[in-house]
């Protein structure tokens, strides 16, 4: 087992793209060429190495020593060796996988054949490799944060953003996956086996300690939840003085439920109106939450006269409990208003976590595994005929990718030898 101090100590692994495989051959007969086009590739990106702690980086860049990777036909690998510091960094190249005998070509269909929701099982079939090595190699992606990739790919930290958490199962015990999402980015995929404030307050937090690291002057405006007492608690704990709304989508399936023993018309009729009301509050732009709190109580008083004043009392205290939190998404121009999105990001992980026997493995590691699987969502292109086509969710959300190859993106992205880049934090 990998401890996470370890991992940063030693891992100074860099992938580099080297175009084609017949220029890595090229170079590895000319010492100074091949370190101009590391020196390149890093510049091309923005990227730093991560030197030793006291270091600058001001020293020069040699090669150091060099092995042979002999499950991959000889393949030779060179480190290189900071002058100053004296750290190592090995430079494998664009089509070798750390660690790993796997090609990159079957890995990368593998990955998108879990992706998509085929079962490791399945995806050994095809692919002709173990079920075990695709498990561990999702969980060798996750051993990076998904806040350090997705800094790398230069997307600002989020300032508002979804947070749920998914149930799920790990064998016949419930577990929980708090999530955190913006847009088409999932930035936090946790796994705890308890529903409490305090257990989803440390899955959070996880997210929270990397976004400081990040850009220590990070604060969060604001949080769209489902109402969830453990989730809005957690959030409170986690960053202070932030603005929780609740989404309204979720406000509206609620209500049916709230009407008992109502004909379905009525109840129909009710719901409709009760959409219109959210919408309207949602257009009027200075005056949305008096004209809510004005709203609220006029459609009580409407539920009354048609639904009789037992269900207008269960849909006032409804609304006493929950009117907070739909001020604070009409407060704010900026708040998300519903869920939408994140209960997308939640069903693709729910195919693919039906589907892996990996995941209910009771000593598997979890929170690797399911980080890994956070990587693929933002990383894999999607979309092929829309707006976006051919662009993963990190692009569609503004960020930068490195290639034009999902994979090889991935595979440079969770590289342990390269700094993390500071983003710009905009509020
Ligand atoms: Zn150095």
């Amino acid at each position: 087992m990998r401890t996470t101090a370890r991992q940063t100590r030693e891992n100074r692994t860099i992938t580099v793209d080297f175009q084609n495989d017949a220029t890595y051959f090229q170079l590895l007969g000319d010492g100074k060429a091949f370190v101009e086009c590391v020196l390149a590739f890093l510049l091309a990106l923005g990227f730093q190495l991560a030197h030793k702690a006291t270091c600058h980086g001001g020293g020069c860049l040699t090669r150091h020593s060099h092995y042979v990777r002999v499950r991959l036909g000889g393949v030779t690998i060179w480190r290189l060796q900071c002058t100053a510091c004296r750290a190592v960094f090995t430079v494998l190249p664009h089509f070798v996988l750390r660690y790993r005998q796997m090609r990159p070509e079957v890995a990368r269909d593998a990955l998108l054949a879990t992706h998509g929701g085929l079962s490791l099982e399945w995806c050994a079939v095809i692919h002709h490799i173990s079920p075990m090595a695709l498990y561990r190699l999702v969980c060798a992606l996750g051993q990076h944060s998904v806040v350090t990739v997705l800094s790398r790919c230069r997307l600002p930290l989020p300032v508002y953003f979804l947070a749920d958490e998914k149930h799920s199962r790990c064998l016949t015990e419930k577990v929980y996956l708090p999530t955190i999402v913006t847009g088409r980015v999932l930035w936090h995929l946790g796994y705890t086996t308890e529903a409490s404030a305090a257990a989803f307050t440390e899955s959070y937090q996880v997210f929270q300690r990397a976004a400081v690291d990040e850009e220590p002057s990070y604060r969060v405006k604001g949080v769209l939840t489902d109402g969830f007492d453990s989730t809005t608690r957690s959030m409170r704990t986690l960053f202070p003085g932030v603005r929780m709304g609740i989404c309204l989508r979720h406000a509206l399936l609620k209500l049916p439920k709230k009407l008992v023993a109502v004909a379905s018309p009525v109840r129909k009729a009710l719901r409709t109106q009760f959409h219109t009301l959210l919408y309207r509050a949602r257009q009027r732009k200075s005056l949305r939450v008096f004209a809510l709190g004005q709203r609220l109580r006029h459609f009580v008083d409407h539920v009354i006269a048609t639904a009789g004043a037992a269900n207008g009392e269960r849909v006032r205290r409804w609304f006493q409990n929950k009117k907070t939190g739909w001020y604070a998404v009409l407060a704010d121009p900026q708040m998300p208003a519903t869920s939408t999105l994140l209960d997308q990001a939640h069903n693709a992980m729910e195919r693919k976590l039906f589907a892996m026997k990996g995941f209910h493995h009771p000593k598997g590691s979890q929170q690797a595994f399911l980080t890994g699987l956070a990587h693929l969502y933002n990383l894999i292109p999607y979309q092929r005929r829309a707006k976006h086509a051919g662009q993963c969710g990190v692009e569609v959300e503004g960020g930068k990718v490195p290639t034009r190859d999902w994979f090889l993106n991935l595979q440079i992205l969770t590289s342990g030898g390269f700094r993390g880049v500071r983003t710009r934090f905009t509020t």
